[in-house]
């Protein structure tokens, strides 16, 4: 069970906070617009800038909730090649179940159990999950159409340089050791 749910997020995070309890049982449309300050509240650094659309369907039925989120935008992020920044293109469908038991319990990241006496959840963390999820271990430039890399290229061209002088150098080395003998 993820405690920082039972904590209704404060201040700037309280925007992600869903009072449920009043609504009536059909769905409900909501949006979310979600940038750089999400992620410092979180004291996440890899992203300082995002610009991220949240579309969010509740449909709300006797016992449970169920959520489905459409996340979609771009993250400004640090290349691990070039180390420019540039814009990660996000685009992802994710489901919650929220049911309504005893306690609290993380069924699994799919579905949550919350006392039934609770009338609102704060989606804040979940949101923060599947958006940090998103990032690739590796994040570097896209490739344009041509199938080039976006990296800077004065960056790649050292980097291109730097990769090549030194098997050279090395084997050069090695041709003067064998003629040396
Ligand atoms: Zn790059």
């Amino acid at each position: 069970m993820p405690p920082y749910l039972k904590i209704n997020a404060l201040g700037y995070l309280k925007q992600y906070i869903l009072p449920f309890s009043g609504l009536s049982l059909e769905k409900h449309l909501y949006h979310f617009y979600i940038d750089g300050k999400f992620f410092t509240e979180f004291e996440y650094t890899e992203i300082e800038q995002a610009s991220i659309n949240v579309d969010l369907t509740l449909d709300k039925q006797e016992r449970m909730l169920v959520l489905d989120f459409a996340i979609k935008g771009s993250l400004n992020v640090m290349c691990d090649r070039c180390l420019d920044n540039f814009d990660y293109e996000v685009n992802k469908q994710e489901r919650l179940i929220i049911k309504l038991g005893e306690t609290w319990e993380e069924e699994n990241d799919d579905i949550l159990i919350i006392p039934e006496s609770e009338h609102q959840i704060d989606i804040s963390s979940y949101l923060y999950e599947y958006i940090v999820l998103m990032l690739p271990i590796k994040k570097t430039h896209p490739e344009d159409n041509n199938g080039n890399t976006k990296c800077n290229p004065e960056i790649i061209k050292r980097l291109n340089e730097l990769s090549h002088t030194e098997p050279d150098s090395r084997w050069d080395s090695l041709k003067g050791l064998i003629t040396e003998n």
